[in-house]
């Protein structure tokens, strides 16, 4: 399996893209903004999508994806989400108001996008490539993904804040390798943290004391020009993990 980063930022500026994640060369985990640097040509190869949950800047282009390799696919873009995520994305994005419903587009029995409904403790197997959702809590429905090779494991989190279930799941990985995780505000914004359901250093520094294995902590989902100061606070409650910045770009295999 190869993950590559398309987008790892909590927000948009130059350079700067939303969450998106390429499994190989045709699977996307959410499709932030990071999913517009994609060719043409890399786009058509996209047969699935899974998503984390609705917020915008997790499924901004999927509306427009869809709608540029529709036409030019035989076969739906297939989208895996949570039952609730389905059901927000059907009535605020492809409502024939935001967006065409491509679900019912060009017609109900040939449509450019189907939705599959995932849950927590059942696994999807794509040619060998099993993707588990995980339980988080954020402020809407969401999951975290388990990326299986059978070799090692990479787990992106999603949006959430501290939630022991979690911590739980990751330590019932025998072959955990990469844990990507989010950190969104800064320690001082506790209220934030707490109305919008994402993390703070010191709530990731609780998580990885219940951690029970090694891993490659990877950062993402930072503020805009908040990162240098939030990486230093990582570092200074979760220093002997090695947090890494996350970049756009880079590629793991595994
Ligand atoms: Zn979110
Ligand atoms: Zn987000």
């Amino acid at each position: 399996m190869r993950v590559t980063i398309l987008g790892c930022t909590g927000g948009v500026a130059a350079n700067l893209r939303t969450t998106c994640l390429m499994l190989d060369s045709d699977i996307l985990i959410d499709a932030g903004t990071g999913a517009g640097d994609l060719t043409l040509d890399e786009m058509l190869r996209i047969d699935t999508v899974f998503l984390t949950h609705s917020h915008l800047d997790h499924v901004a282009l999927l509306p427009m994806l869809a709608d540029v390799v529709g036409p030019r696919r035989n076969t739906p873009l297939t989208v895996y989400a949570l039952p609730e995520t389905i059901a927000i994305l059907a009535q605020h994005m492809f409502n024939f108001r935001l967006w065409p419903d491509y679900t019912a587009l060009p017609s109900p029995d040939k449509p450019y996008v189907i939705f599959h409904p995932v849950a927590v403790g059942q696994t999807v197997e794509l040619a060998g490539r099993r993707i588990s959702p995980l339980p988080v809590r954020h402020a809407v429905p969401g999951v975290a993904y388990q990326l299986d090779s059978g070799k090692a494991s990479f787990v992106f989190s999603g949006d959430t804040t501290y939630h022991a279930p979690f911590w739980e799941a990751l330590n019932a990985i025998g072959n955990l390798r990469y844990l990507m995780i989010e950190t969104t505000f800064l320690n001082h914004n506790t209220a934030g943290a707490e109305a919008s359901g994402h993390m703070r250093p010191e709530l990731l520094a609780q998580g990885l004391k219940h951690l029970n294995k090694p891993v490659r902590l990877l950062i993402t989902h930072m503020e805009p020009g908040n990162e240098d100061a939030t990486m230093a606070e990582i570092q200074a409650a979760a220093g002997a993990f090695k947090p890494e910045k996350l970049k756009r770009g880079q590629v793991f295999e595994f």
